[in-house]
């Protein structure tokens, strides 16, 4: 079987390329602007809007004319990349399946730099071969097996990244194991298990995540624009980006540890948008939401769920197994014990106690229990 893998690493910069790589995100976030702008102007004529292979075509114009001229300094794929995310994204925005994907948003300077290289992409021992800029050094944390089907260049708080999707074929899976498993999301932890479980996020997370609270209550605080201000802002924004990679670490180990010693893990369906609700508010503009830390807490968890899902699919997928979503209504008010279903029986936010037959547990438990049965039932008929 055919697997893609992700593989991240950092880019050692001078201040040359610094100003290369920030060229070549300018523009290609040039140009999703501006087909942007195009597309919600005819959106609000109630003209159709204007699909990749049209905004390709407008592209090489643009590139022909005096005006955008400048914009043949990038690669043209890097360009056509992201009139290609953005024919995705009105996509989804029109998808009656993804009620809740918004409209496309307008990239800013320094906060959604990245380029993307479909191909032609060559890595040479520790250093990878980028179109149209050249060999640059990465740290090389781990080997890159397989084939490189693309490579994004990302800026980060504290420098520019390289990611590379490789193509890996792997030998067809067999499943060593028939165990079954249910999982619940939480509603103080990360996750509770059919087994009894509660996962709890590492300490190290707990850990930043207070000071990430402490830091913005610091920010809410401060002159805005002041040099204190930009100095606290800016260590929120390295904070972040350890937030991340210490959840994408605890995910990873968490997503492997299943998967190797469960072949079916049965999560509730629930649609992506409606698990990150809580979350839009207070990631995207910290402050408004300064003193509500529990509310942070969850916030950069459930951010973290549906990443969670994707990797338990593929690494299930690797050993033989699979994610099977069952029907999330009633899993919290189902009597694991009996299948009486009453919100009556949620007695608190931890506790479920069965009004019919007494079964008492704790609730995130109960219902991991309940969307394992579900995910039999499911898979017996
Ligand atoms: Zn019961």
């Amino acid at each position: 079987m055919r697997v893609i893998r992700g593989y991240k690493f950092k880019l050692k910069t001078t201040p040359e390329l610094q100003r290369a790589f920030a060229t070549m995100a300018g523009h290609a976030r040039f140009v999703w602007n501006k087909a942007l702008r195009l597309n919600l102007d005819r959106l609000e004529r109630k003209a159709p809007i204007m699909w990749y292979s049209d905004l390709c075509g407008l592209l090489r114009l643009w590139k022909q004319s005096e005006e955008y001229g400048f914009l043949a300094e990038a690669h043209s794929q890097v360009l056509q990349q992201k009139l290609k995310d953005l024919d995705r994204a009105f996509a989804d925005t029109f998808d009656k399946n993804q009620p809740l994907k918004k409209q496309p948003r307008f990239k800013k300077k320094g906060r959604d730099d990245s380029f993307r290289f479909p191909q032609g992409v060559k890595i040479d021992n520790r250093r990878v071969c980028l179109p149209k800029i050249g060999w640059v050094g990465f740290f090389k944390s781990q080997e890159v097996p397989g084939t490189i089907k693309q490579a994004t260049v990302t800026r980060e708080a504290d420098g520019w990244y390289v990611s590379f999707q490789v193509e890996i074929e792997l030998p067809d899976p067999v499943s060593h194991t028939e165990s079954m498993i249910g999982l619940d999301r939480g509603v103080d932890v990360f996750a509770a298990t059919s087994e009894g479980e509660l996962v709890t996020p590492v300490n190290a997370l707990k850990n930043a995540l207070d000071k990430l609270a402490r830091l913005q209550r610091k920010l809410a605080r401060q002159k805005k624009f002041s040099e204190n201000w930009r100095k606290t802002r800016n260590r929120i924004a390295k904070l972040h980006q350890k937030i991340a990679r210490t959840r994408h670490d605890f995910l990873h180990k968490l997503s492997s540890k299943i998967s190797k010693s469960h072949a079916v893990v049965a999560l509730e369906d629930l649609p992506v948008g409606n698990m990150t609700r809580s979350a839009k508010g207070t990631l995207e503009n910290p402050g408004r939401n300064v003193r509500a830390k529990s509310g942070l807490n969850r916030a950069i968890l459930d951010q973290g769920w549906s990443m969670f899902e994707r990797m338990l699919e593929y690494k299930l997928n690797e050993h033989g197994g699979k994610v099977v979503p069952v029907p999330a209504p009633g899993t919290s008010h189902t009597c694991s014990a009996c299948g009486h279903t009453d919100p009556e029986s949620r007695t608190s936010r931890n506790l479920f106690r069965c009004v019919k037959c007494g079964h008492t547990e704790h609730a995130d438990v109960n219902a991991a229990k309940v969307i394992l049965q579900r995910a039999k039932v499911k898979l017996a008929a």
